[in-house]
């Protein structure tokens, strides 16, 4: 059985804050920020780390992580953006997830999830 949770997400067995979503991947927000705004590119397919994606996922992970960043930018009026991707002993999802955290300048407190998904879901 895979009880693999982001595989869950994926299947929408499990409820998700999703931004972006097509046939190979999902984007949707970290229920656990570090900032407001923080959010997980996540392949579609059960793949566990960076060294098992294929060279065309990861161009198409970096295309989309690009689009996101620019919608954050646009939308949370971030100062800047920090991109991990955490492995081995410090990967806590064995499921590849890239991690887009918005930097604000001044400290913000962290708000409702909600808000942030409304923001960042808004037409222009
Ligand atoms: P890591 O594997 O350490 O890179 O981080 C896993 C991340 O997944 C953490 O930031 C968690 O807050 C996040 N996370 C775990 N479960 C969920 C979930 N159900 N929905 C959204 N994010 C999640
Ligand atoms: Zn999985």
């Amino acid at each position: 059985m895979n009880d693999c949770i982001f595989c869950k997400i994926m299947k929408n067995e499990i409820p998700s804050k999703t931004i972006f979503e097509d046939k190979y991947l999902k984007v949707f927000l970290d229920v656990n920020p570090m900032e407001n705004g923080h959010m997980l590119v996540v392949p579609k397919k059960h793949i566990k780390d960076f060294y098992e994606l294929d060279n065309d996922l990861i161009i198409h992970i970096n295309e989309i992580t690009k689009l996101m960043s620019e919608n954050i930018y646009k939308k949370l009026h971030c100062d800047g953006i920090r991109l991990i991707n955490n492995q081995g002993i410090c990967q806590d999802v064995k499921h590849f997830h890239l991690h887009i955290i918005p930097i604000y300048s001044s400290k913000e407190e962290l708000i409702d999830i909600d808000e942030i998904y409304n923001a960042l879901k808004k037409e222009d």
